[in-house]
């Protein structure tokens, strides 16, 4: 609605153009009824020529608004559109167009609106859609365009990304997530390069002051946007306590992408089979008559016969989720790997110094030393793989060893190698 707070001169030549306006604009609207069901039809008014001042007639050009739209969640296509103040004529035109190639109820939350309209103040400050630009990626955007002919055209556009390498370094100051993040790298590289070392590194206590990293990874960018797109980490070094630690990236001949180290050993480690150094296994997983209780009992682990006092490793890095006294089990230790896999320890003689629940441990670490504590004939580990919270047989599962490269795959590597160096030496030239 145009509100008149008084009635001057200039305001009743106003009423009567937009009067005058609101009559050609009908005969459009009109019109449109008439449409075909993929085109929507904007009959540009008939000229008028009219005895008003021209400052008048400036003031009721349409004038073009560009406004990015937020899709939320639980929007719909048309509430988007809705709520930027598109009438529902508008909107049902632009659905119609852009059905023929995007399904409006794909729309997402990480999709982006921009929308360009003209405010056509003779009809109600009606807004008119010019284009409407849905980016549905960095690469892939619909545009929905009001054509010279007057019709609103959808086309999809496929932007070809360009693709390019950047290094990161610096000292760790305050984490590395948030050093690497002010010197250019995405944070799901960071992401991904705290994954690739947590194998070897305690990301919650390893850091020291003069510790440093690099990190050379690619990205796509779209060239009009700028925006990026994270690809992979090519080469990642923490320098922990003046130690180098470094990681490449390399397919293997059989297409598995894992990391190595400079000399070519994966830096991915499955669980360690023997968590006891010099132990043998006095007791299997299985069906067995329980050697203290009498009867034949499952027995849900395996055990190894070693002098109290051993020795007992964390069999992978993990967190620990009970350390402890656990009833018949001793005392007990039990560390989550991954979202599936645990290990547990029992009849431990003591803990080693500074554990506790929530504890971050290294694969390899001492955690405990063997004891008979508990349900226990003699000193032993007991030692459990649980999957999913259920104890399963260690022998059973595929635990694989740290994976060296050997012969012409191991060339390969040192070949590709090299081409990460000098790639990077570049970069920190550049
Ligand atoms: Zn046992």
């Amino acid at each position: 609605m145009i509100h008149f707070p008084t009635i001057s001169p200039t305001s009743l030549r106003l009423i009567f153009v937009s009067i005058l306006l609101f009559c050609a604009y009908s005969i459009g609207l009109w019109d449109y009824g008439n449409q075909k069901l993929n085109s929507f039809n904007f009959s540009t008014p008939p000229s008028i020529s009219l005895d008003a001042p021209t400052d008048t007639i400036e003031s009721l050009e349409p004038e073009f608004t560009d406004e990015t739209l937020e899709v939320k969640s639980g929007d719909s296509f048309s509430s988007v559109l809705n709520r930027a103040g598109l009438s529902n004529n508008q909107i049902y035109a632009i659905v119609k167009v852009l059905r023929l190639i995007f399904n409006p109820r794909d729309l997402r939350t990480d999709h982006k609106l921009f929308i360009s309209y003209r405010t056509n103040q003779k009809e109600k400050n009606e807004k008119e859609i010019d284009r409407l630009v849905i980016q549905l990626s960095i690469e892939k955007e619909i545009i929905v365009e009001l054509g010279e002919d007057g019709l609103l055209k959808a086309k999809l556009h496929t932007k070809k990304l360009i693709h390019d390498y950047r290094h990161a370094e610096g000292k760790i100051k305050n984490s590395l997530y948030v050093d690497a993040v002010r010197q250019g790298a995405h944070p799901k590289i960071i992401h991904d390069m705290i994954q690739a070392f947590s194998y070897d590194v305690d990301f919650q206590r390893s850091f020291h002051s003069g510790d440093s990293y690099v990190l050379l990874f690619d990205f796509h960018k779209n060239p009009n946007t700028l925006e990026e797109k994270p690809g992979h980490i090519l080469f990642a070094r923490l320098t922990l306590k003046g130690v180098d630690i470094s990681i490449y990236r390399h397919k293997s001949k059989n297409g598995v992408i894992q990391y190595y180290n400079e000399k070519g050993e994966a830096v991915k480690k499955g669980l360690l089979m023997t968590p006891v150094d010099g132990a043998r296994i006095s007791g299997t997983f299985g069906r067995r008559k329980h050697p203290v209780l009498g009867y034949t009992k499952m027995h849900k682990g395996i055990d190894f016969a070693a002098p109290t006092g051993t020795p007992i490793m964390a069999a992978g890095a993990g967190k620990i989720m009970r350390i402890g006294r656990f009833s018949s089990y001793g005392n007990y230790i039990k560390i989550k790997h991954n979202s599936k896999y645990s290990t547990a320890y029992a009849h431990i003689s003591r803990f080693a110094k500074g554990l506790k629940v929530g504890s971050s441990v290294r694969q390899g670490q001492v955690i405990a030393y063997v004891g008979r504590t508990g349900r226990a004939t003699g000193p032993h580990l007991h030692y459990e793989l649980l999957a999913n919270g259920k104890q399963i047989n260690p022998r059973r599962v595929k635990m694989m060893p740290a994976r060296k490269l050997k012969g012409k795959e191991l060339q390969t590597f040192l070949a590709n190698k090299d081409i990460i160096d000098k790639r990077l030496e570049n970069l920190r030239a550049g």
